[in-house]
């Protein structure tokens, strides 16, 4: 059994639904459960202009898939809720990301873990510092509360949504 942490964004539709419709489904996965879910966040797009913002979460989920199996099951919703890809970077009615997985370090293909750009996005670290504080990033060795401390806030605004 591992634990691993998702992050979770939505910038089009009813964006806080496409969230809680998503880590429903997640919690449906065969050998899954959802064990904490962060507040939601309404943030500012990083990386693209004239996108809408987003509503961003994280939860953890207990697990005792592979990270590549979960990873195909996580895209499997993304494409049953609609989303369709065009490109990178493309507004998302729902976008699953596989933050940490355990302490497990993964180089794979399609899959890589820790996520490289989890350290670089509040509208990562803002929630998962809200349910993990205390949890060690296996590459960087520091914890999400030291993360999400020194990141800038330059350029990616993220404020409270919903409360979970
Ligand atoms: P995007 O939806 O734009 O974030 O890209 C999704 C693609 O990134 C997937 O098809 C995965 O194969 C690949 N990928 C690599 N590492 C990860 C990860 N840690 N979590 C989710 N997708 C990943």
């Amino acid at each position: 059994m591992e634990t691993a942490y998702i992050g979770i964004g939505s910038n089009i539709g009813h964006k806080i639904d496409n969230c809680k419709m998503a880590i429903s489904l997640m919690g449906r996965l065969a050998g899954c459960s959802v064990r904490l879910q962060s507040p939601f966040y309404r943030t500012e797009p990083v990386g693209v202009e004239g996108q809408d913002t987003f509503v961003n979460g994280v939860v953890s989920l207990d697990t005792v898939l592979s990270a590549v199996t979960l990873l195909k099951h996580l895209l499997k919703i993304e494409t049953d809720m609609g989303r369709v890809r065009r490109k990178k970077w493309d507004a998302r009615i729902i976008d699953l990301d596989i933050l940490l997985f355990g302490a497990h370090i993964i180089n794979e293909p399609h899959l890589i873990v820790p996520h490289p750009l989890m350290q670089l996005r509040r509208f990562v670290l803002k929630p998962l510092s809200q349910i993990a504080p205390d949890v060690v990033h296996p590459v960087l060795r520091r914890s999400i509360r030291e993360l999400a401390g020194v990141l800038s806030e330059d350029g990616q605004a993220v404020e409270i949504y919903e409360r979970s």
